[in-house]
């Protein structure tokens, strides 16, 4: 298939993997599985030689590859390849192809400097990657007068790496570096029908975490639409983690007792001391080895450091909160990214909004927070809301997430 006419090469570029040493290896079989199981029923070849990855796939299904490609956690780059004979004059012709196809690929405004980037590996090759940048470079300008050099701040770059095969490139684009789902272990995430929580998942998504969701509902104070919004938040956090498997736990009963037994300024911190317990109880038997939150410090009152140390104070498991030193701004830009934003501001109520108190506690004390949380007698509530919790599997394209 590389060789007719109708196929596409992309070329995978790996970043931090690289540096992992003796345990490369078992990174990148991680890598190879994540992205197999993202290009199924494409037709696509991966292809691991040559010190790269390749993708051999036919020409009309590029656009999904792209998108897989764009999910995929642990690669830094990609690029859409050209590949040719190890000649000087195979190499300097599409070098000028990959040019023209730039000018013509509606960028040609923007398009006016350029420069060629080279590496050889294959040391038979007649030119130094000097001497390849120089005379592929004047193969270009010779074509195409209008292009002009600038090894600055070029506008385009050609790139060119003699391996087993020649293969050029120009223009890559961006990955989403990290780590390759799956690496670190599992973790469960809270996740709310908010800007925060979904982002938290990603990130640590790109820490190489595999993710299990748990989002906690009241209905019918909250409404089924509002449920359908997490499912819809899980399934797109879902794309990028292979899948994300859905706890919905019944909070109704909890929040009741909260608000019948605690005073108002604290409902708030009890309720997610309670949410806390019962996200434990899943993760463990779920075999999560951690909690993930997206709580940012002093975001709201609940987030002030003590009244996170009480919410915590009833787990044992670590707590992951890797937005606790971002501002909004930074974490809506995320969620932008990755297609959650216009989910989460869809305006179905989350509970929590519903049974907030006007005037919150903002420092809470921790030995007032153990006596009032015993005051509620809540455990047999929040074993019976784990134990018939619903489980959705939002998974990627309709596919099993790989074990
Ligand atoms: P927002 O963008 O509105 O801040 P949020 O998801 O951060 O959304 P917060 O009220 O700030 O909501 O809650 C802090 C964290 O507590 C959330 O990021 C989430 O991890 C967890 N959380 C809150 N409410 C729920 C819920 N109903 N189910 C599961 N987790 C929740
Ligand atoms: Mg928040």
């Amino acid at each position: 298939m590389p060789d007719s006419p109708e196929a596409v090469t992309y070329l995978l570029k790996l970043g931090e993997l690289t540096l992992k040493g003796e345990n490369r290896g078992g990174f990148e079989r991680v890598l190879r599985r994540n992205a197999r199981f993202l290009l199924k029923g494409t037709g696509a070849q991966l292809v691991a030689t040559d010190g790269r990855y390749f993708i051999h796939v036919a020409e009309n299904v590029a656009e999904k590859i792209e998108f897989a490609l764009d999910h995929l956690f642990g690669i830094t780059g990609w690029a859409k390849t050209r590949f040719c004979e190890k000649t000087v004059e195979a190499v300097c012709k599409v070098c000028v192809e990959e040019a023209r196809a730039l000018l013509a690929n509606g960028a040609a405004a923007a398009v006016k400097t350029f420069k060629v980037e080279a590496r050889r590996t294959d040391k038979r090759f007649p030119l130094e990657s000097y001497g390849i940048m120089a005379v592929a470079g004047e193969a270009v300008l010779a074509a195409i007068p209008a292009l002009k050099v600038d090894v600055h701040k070029p506008d385009a770059v050609i790139t060119v790496e003699i391996r087993e095969k020649a293969y050029i490139y120009a223009g890559s684009r961006k990955g989403l570096r990290g780590l390759p789902v799956g690496t670190a272990g599992r973790g469960l995430l809270l996740l709310s029908g908010g800007i925060d929580s979904p982002v938290a998942g990603f990130l640590m998504a790109g820490r190489g975490m595999s993710i299990d969701a748990v989002h906690f509902h009241a209905y019918p104070y909250t409404s089924k639409e509002a449920r359908d919004k997490v499912v819809r938040l899980a399934e797109t956090l879902g794309r990028y983690t292979l899948g994300v498997r859905l706890h919905i736990v019944g909070f109704t009963k909890a929040h009741m007792r909260i608000k019948e037994k605690a005073p108002p300024a604290w409902t708030t911190i009890l309720l997610r001391m309670a949410m806390m317990e019962a996200a434990e109880s899943i993760a463990r038997e779920e075999g999560c080895a951690c909690l993930i939150s997206g709580e940012s410090l002093s975001q709201v009152a609940s987030q002030t450091i003590e009244n996170i140390r009480c919410t915590e104070s009833r787990t044992t498991l670590p707590i992951l909160r890797p937005l606790i030193g971002m501002d909004k701004e930074s974490v809506t830009r995320i969620a932008e990214k990755i297609g959650a934003y216009k989910i989460s501001i869809l305006p179905y109520e989350d509970c929590c909004v519903l049974f907030s108190p006007k005037h919150p506690e903002l420092r809470g004390d921790v030995e007032e927070a153990a006596a009032y949380y015993e005051r509620l007698e809540i455990g047999a509530l929040i074993e019976e809301a784990v134990r018939e919790r619903d489980e959705e599997h939002c998974s990627f394209a309709g596919r099993r997430r790989p074990s």
